[in-house]
This record gives C-alpha cells, structure tokens and sequence, in this order.
C-alpha cells in the first residue's frame, strides 16, 4: 500500500455512467424492505413446524400480496368452486411451495418498480430474473430440494442490477444487451467499457444495500465466475446452481452458443442424470406458472427450447420484442413498503449499546473497529475501493476552557451531526477518543470521496454553535486515505495512523482543510 496512483483515463460519458449508477444506487430505498420479506420466506421454508396461520401472517403484513395470492386461490387455475376470502385458506388450497415461490418472486418487483422503467421497459429484465431463478432452483432440487429455495432467492437477485444499468443508459445498454454475437462473460466486458462496473458489481453492490446474508451476496458477486462461487459459498449445490442459471441468456432474445456449450458441459459434469433438454423443459414449465402468477395467466416470451434450437442455426433475431400488457402489481409495490417493514423490523434484534459512543450517538472506537474490519474484509473480497478518514476538531480545547465543557459537549454533537447530514449511507462514523472521528467509506470511487471530505470540512466550518447568543468559531481538519479496488486485505490500524498523519499536515498547513491521499494496494 504505498504507490500512489494516477487517475485512470476514461472518457467523460463513461465517468458519468459511473456516477449515475453510483447515485441511481444510493436513491434505491425500498429495497431491504423487499428483501426482508424474502428472507422471512426463507426462513418460513425451513422451519418444518411453520404451517398456512405463519405464512398467512407474513402475507397479510402486503396488502398487494395479499390480493395476489387471494386471486389465484379463486383463480380458474385452482379450480375452487366457493369463494375464498382467507388468506390461511389461499395458502392451505396453493400449498406452502408454491406460495414461497411467488411470494419470493413478488419481493423482486420491488425493485422494479422503485426503478420508475416503464412496464414494457421493465418486462424482459423480469423475465430474465425469474429465469434465472427457476433455473438455479431447479438445477439445485434436483440434487438437494432442501436448498431450493435458496437457489431461486439467488437466481432471482443475480440479474437484478441490468434494470439499473438500464435506466442509466437506455440506449448504450441495450445496444450491449441485444448483441447475439457476444457470449455472457464478453457482455461482462462491454458493460466495463461503458460503466466502468459491470453487473456482477453493481449487483453485489444493490444486494449489500438491501442487507442481503452473505450468502447471497456472493451469489450476486460471482455469478459468472464459479471459481469464486466454489470458494466462498459453503453448500456446494447453490454454487452451481447459480452458475447453471448465469449461462442463461441476459436478455431472451438470443442465447449464445458458448453459454449454451457450457452450459451443457456443466450439466454433464455436476448433475449427470439431468440432460439439458430435459432440465430446460422442467425450467420452462415452472418458469410458465409463476410467470402465470404475475401476469394473470399470460405465459412468458421466453421459449427455452426455442432458443436452444436457434442457437445451432446461428440465425438470431436482433431486435428484443417489447411486448405486453401493464404490470399492475409493479404500480402497487411502490405502496406496499412501509407496513411490512414495521413488521420485519419488530422482529429484528435490538443493537447491543455498548458500541455506541453516548453522547453523540456514533460508533465507538471499538464499535467502530469491528464494523471497519468486516467492511474491510468485504472490500478485498469484492475488490471494491473505499476511503478512510481521520477528523480532529481545530482548537477544541480551547472551546472547553474558555466556554465551558457543556459548551464542548454541544459542540461535540453538532459536529457529528453536521457530518452525519452529508454522509450517504454507505459510510460510517466513529468517535475515536476526545474530539476525533473516523470515517469509513464503502465501495465508493476517488471522486466522491474526495467530495465527501470537502463537504464535511465545509459543513462543520459552516455550523452554528450559538453561547450565550455569540457564534462560536469552529472547524475541522481531516486526513482522507482513497484506497483503490484491489484484492489485498488492508491493515485497520495502519489506515488509521496514515489518515491520523493526514490529517496532521492539514492541522499544520493552518486546520479547516483536508489532506487527502490515493493509495493502490
Ligand atoms: P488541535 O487544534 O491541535 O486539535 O488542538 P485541540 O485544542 O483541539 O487539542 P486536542 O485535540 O488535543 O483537544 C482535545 C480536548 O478535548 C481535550 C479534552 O479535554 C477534550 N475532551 C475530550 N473528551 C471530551 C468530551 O467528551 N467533552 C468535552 N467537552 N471535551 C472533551
Ligand atoms: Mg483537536
């Protein structure tokens, strides 16, 4: 960790996709929300005790997903002839897989919706998510149907950042989404090119926003790289489930003969009583229903075998078929939220309080030390890069000592909140000792960090700390260390003594500044 680096040459629309995905990731805010709901799922399916009451309650928490389940329970697909109003006798009538499925399924709309993409816009990267869900899953049943679930959850989320590169170039994207010429690791390439990210990252970025198990994450992070899958997700089955369904087309209009090879190899090697035309009739009839569910009984563009077919003939229509009709539940998900969250979040555990530094409220130094060291082992895994920031308030003792110490208290807690309005929620404070903090921040580029630490210097410099009606002079000075992405896991305490030493040269250039730092490791 000692050369510094130079900053990479790109062109300015590319840094400016960067930015927008960046910013489009941050707006998202519903989605650990529609996350929750598929891990109470989860957990449902695994406790063997949970019957139709448990999930009826779960379900009663969503009044769209409520009226969803309730309507194919009366559907002419159930085949009832009496009305049913209960949601425990929906579950009872539909069985509790198949309402898992889709009430897994459901949370992904979540996503979609938050997105704003119009339902003609948003239909093939659902189809695809759905896909790839039934693909993992039924790859995984095959060989462990006690991992099902865990596989479709995986499936479901492995695309789910091409919506968002989507709506951050429309055409750009598409343009790379509709070449049949490229098979799924060269679109990897071509999304770098354009975003300087591609969607694994993006994704495992959204899926570490929705406060996903680590599982998952990995899951997003590695879907095309089953190496890393084989390293890091324990239960083995998953891992090639969600590699099976990565060999699945991006987008359905076309599926490349590479992906196709492979994924006809791999089958062979890992689940050989399974051959793939057999595997791709199971995904497509499963693929039919819940697709059914979400669109009151419409079946999906996707024909599996169909692509299978063209795939050989080399022929590939180019252009990706936007059809369909409104997506009324992706409207109403955007409503949904809120009740459930209170819910889920009930049940969450409370924080344990001797982390938390009393007066401001921040992390402590140990607190802070055990959630940095997590983030820092994620960033080497992920290879993501983040900034480390050291502040210590100019002159602060002589607040105490001319104004008092309850002066210096206030003080103290108007600086945090000052840093806390600007902060973006994938960073954390710590109050390390007297007047100093330090700061994390996750999986972020140069440039903005660079920008945090100004704003924050601004920001406190700007603050209003009123004595006896005087204004109280304030600033701050900062040492800011920019690591960039790389795979080397970095040292806490030697980032916090570089960005301590920063943070001295700005002290001594005169304080109310920031000195700032790349490093690569
Ligand atoms: P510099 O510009 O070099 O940072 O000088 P400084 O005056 O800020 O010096 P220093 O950072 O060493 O001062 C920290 C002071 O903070 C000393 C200590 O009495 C005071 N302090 C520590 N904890 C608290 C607290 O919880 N409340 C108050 N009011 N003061 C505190
Ligand atoms: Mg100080």
């Amino acid at each position: 960790m000692t050369q510094v680096d130079t900053k990479p040459k790109t062109t300015e629309s590319t840094e400016t996709f960067e930015q927008k995905v960046r910013a489009q990731i941050e707006a998202l805010s519903y989605l650990p929300t529609s996350a929750a709901v598929a891990m109470k799922f989860l957990e449902l399916g695994r406790d063997l005790d949970a019957g139709p009451k448990d999930y009826a309650k779960v379900i009663s928490g969503d009044s769209s997903l409520s009226g969803k389940i309730l309507a194919l329970a009366n559907s002419s697909w159930a085949g009832v002839r009496y009305k049913i109003t209960d949601v425990t006798k929906a579950v009872n009538l539909l069985g509790l897989g198949t309402v898992r499925t889709l009430a897994i399924a459901y949370c992904a709309t979540g996503l979609h919706n938050e997105l704003r993409l119009s339902a003609e816009e948003s239909k093939p990267f659902w189809e695809t998510s759905l896909c790839k869900a039934v693909a993992a899953k039924v790859f995984v049943d095959a060989l462990d149907d006690k991992l099902a679930d865990e596989a479709f959850v995986a499936g479901l989320f492995q695309d789910f950042s091409l919506p968002v590169l989507f709506a951050v170039a429309r055409k750009e994207y598409m343009k790379v989404l509709q070449r049949t010429d490229l098979d799924a690791c060269q679109q990897l390439m071509k999304e770098r090119e354009l975003f300087r990210m591609d969607h694994t990252e993006v994704g495992r970025m959204l899926a570490q926003k929705m406060e996903l198990p680590d599982l998952f994450v990995d899951a997003v992070a590695f879907h095309h790289n089953y190496d890393k899958l084989e390293e890091f997700i324990e239960q083995k089955t998953i891992a090639q489930g969600i590699y099976a369904a990565s060999l699945f087309p991006h987008l359905t209009n076309a599926w490349h003969s590479h992906d196709t090879d492979t994924l006809r190899a791999f089958l062979e090697e890992h689940s050989p009583s399974t051959d793939i035309d057999s595997y791709l009739a199971t995904v497509q009839d499963e693929l039919n229903s819940v697709y059914a569910f979400f669109h009151d009984g419409a079946l999906p563009q996707t024909q599996l075998i169909e692509l299978l077919e063209r795939t050989t003939r080399e022929v590939a229509d180019n252009t990706t078929e936007l059809v369909g009709t409104v997506n009324e539940l992706m409207r109403q998900a955007a409503s949904t939220g809120m009740g459930m969250n209170e819910l889920l979040k009930n049940q969450g555990q409370l924080e344990d309080k001797s982390i938390r530094d009393p007066l401001t409220g921040v992390l402590n130094r140990d607190g802070f030390r055990s959630y940095a060291e997590k983030q820092l082992a994620k960033a080497a895994r992920y290879g993501a890069g983040f900034a480390i920031a050291y502040f210590d308030i100019d002159k602060f003792k002589d607040i105490n000592d001319t104004l008092g110490h309850n002066v210096g208290d206030a003080t103290l807690t108007t600086v945090v909140s000052k840093i806390t309005e600007v902060l973006p929620e994938s960073c954390e404070l710590g109050r390390f000792g007297g007047d100093e903090f330090v700061l994390l921040f996750n999986d972020c580029n140069e440039s903005d960090a660079r920008q945090l630490v100004d704003r924050i210097v601004s920001a406190v410099g700007a603050a209003d700390v009123q004595n006896h009606g005087n204004a109280v002079t304030l600033s701050i000075s900062a040492g800011m260390l920019y690591v960039s992405p790389s795979g080397t896991r970095q040292d806490f305490d030697e980032l916090v003594r570089a960005g301590d030493e920063l943070m001295y040269m700005a002290k001594r250039a005169g304080g109310n500044r920031a000195e700032i730092r790349t490093v690569s490791a």
